[in-house]
């Protein structure tokens, strides 16, 4: 069996009929349901870091999907990478939670970076050689990214920039190698590629929290940081606009996940009404538990194409901001239903630890917060439709 499931196989071949690509999808959710899947409730229980997995990845090129071949990557449509990490989160959320961001900070580095930066960075990234970590949020500052307190000062006797300030909830915290760090300078809100060796940055407290618990969420201390001006990405000022764009971008691929994770939980919950017997029956005859098993399935096929189609958008060079935004607030919310109905659907076994269904719920509530949450989503979509420019 391969995590390549024939709805996601269809949905893709709508947008994209490459055979490289699915065969490349073929084998990465071979991977997938061999290496990773098998590890998941232990990666989450005992709180690991998913290094192997990530490993694992990099080496089969998942992370080299979508870059340019000038870099090392393989120039594969966006919609493949997508599908990819909507595999990873049937597999595993916690690694696709570090995968995401990882790509996240890859693809601000391609859009914003000097040619120097992509070298430098860009090449080991996409192969895996570094990780890396996106810090934007600050213990003040969350939805409102525009309040960050982190400051930057130019030191133009020695070529650098010295970054004070504290951020809170960075995924990959304590195993990145590269911060892609959000601070404010004379002239505005500007982005740094901070490394973790940098004089002055420190891994803070590291949190425990309820889902895709292998994946770090850590504080990042930015005590006189001394960051060479080599390091600043792209423009002065520019930094919220850089910002935005990535999350639009990161959007799309916590959608993915989100899918993978209502994907999964609905595969257990059809299996399971299926053997399990009440009041004589499979409970799966009961129309009450196939409404149910309906509405979950009708959900995250409209989420994947929701997804995939915003990954379209994306690759086609079309304002995707608005699309990005619908698919990540419905497919998140698609995996808290799911994931809740699959429990309910599992009764007293999916309330325990029996058949990870609880797990597939602690991993989808994030969905809505992280990169955004759903009230956020709904602020961006109504702007947009009402054409205000505030967000
Ligand atoms: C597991 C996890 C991983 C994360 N990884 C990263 C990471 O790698 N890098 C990073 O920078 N950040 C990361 N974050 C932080 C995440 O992006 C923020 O949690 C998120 O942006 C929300 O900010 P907040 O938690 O401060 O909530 P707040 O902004 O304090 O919001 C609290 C509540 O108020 C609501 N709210 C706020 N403003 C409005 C409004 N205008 N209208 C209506 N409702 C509003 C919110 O929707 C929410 O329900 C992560 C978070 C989690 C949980």
């Amino acid at each position: 069996m391969t995590l390549f499931r024939k709805e996601l196989r269809d949905a893709l071949s709508m947008l994209y009929s490459s055979s490289d690509a699915m065969q490349l999808l073929e084998s990465l959710g071979d991977l997938m349901e061999s290496k990773i899947m098998p590890n998941a409730r232990r990666i989450d229980a005992e709180r690991i870091f998913p290094r192997e997995n990530l490993d694992m990845l990099f080496k089969h090129g998942l992370c080299r999907i979508p870059f340019p071949s000038r870099y090392g990557g393989l120039e594969l449509p966006y919609p493949v990478y997508i599908a990819s990490l909507e595999m990873l989160g049937m597999a595993c959320a916690s690694t696709g939670l570090s995968l995401a961001i990882h790509c996240t900070v890859c693809s601000g580095i391609e859009m914003f970076g000097s040619e120097e930066q992509k070298e430098h960075y860009l090449k080991p990234l996409i192969h895996g050689k570094m990780l890396g970590a996106f810090a934007l949020t600050e213990p003040d500052a969350g939805s409102d990214a525009k309040a960050i307190q982190t400051r930057a000062r130019l030191d133009e006797h020695n070529n650098s920039y010295i970054i004070n300030g504290r951020k809170r909830f960075i995924t990959n915290g304590g195993y990145a190698d590269l911060y892609l760090v959000f601070a404010v300078t004379e002239k505005g809100y500007s982005a740094f590629l901070v490394d973790k060796d940098c004089n002055g940055l420190r891994i803070g407290k590291y949190m425990d929290k309820m889902g895709v618990r292998g994946s770090t969420l850590t504080e990042l201390h930015l005590n006189d940081c001394i960051v060479p001006k080599a390091n600043l990405l792209g423009e002065e000022g520019k930094g919220y606009d850089y910002a935005m764009e990535m999350l639009h971008t990161g959007r799309i691929g916590i959608a993915a996940l989100s899918t993978g994770i209502a994907q999964i939980a609905f595969e257990k919950s059809l299996a399971y009404s299926k053997r399990r017997y009440a009041f004589g029956k499979p409970i799966a005859e009961f129309q009450m538990i196939r409404q149910k098993l309906a509405d979950m399935h009708t959900a995250i096929s409209a989420a994947r194409h929701l997804t995939l189609s915003a990954a379209w958008a994306k690759d086609n060079g079309l304002d995707y901001a608005l699309i990005a935004a619908e698919a990540k607030l419905f497919a998140s919310e698609t995996a808290k239903m799911v994931s809740d109905e699959a429990i309910q659907i599992h009764g007293a076994y999916g309330y325990v630890d029996e058949y990870d269904v609880n797990r597939h719920w602690r991993d989808a509530r994030m969905m809505s917060i992280g990169e955004g949450t759903s009230e956020i989503m709904r602020l961006i979509i109504s702007h947009r439709l009402l054409r205000s420019d505030v967000l």
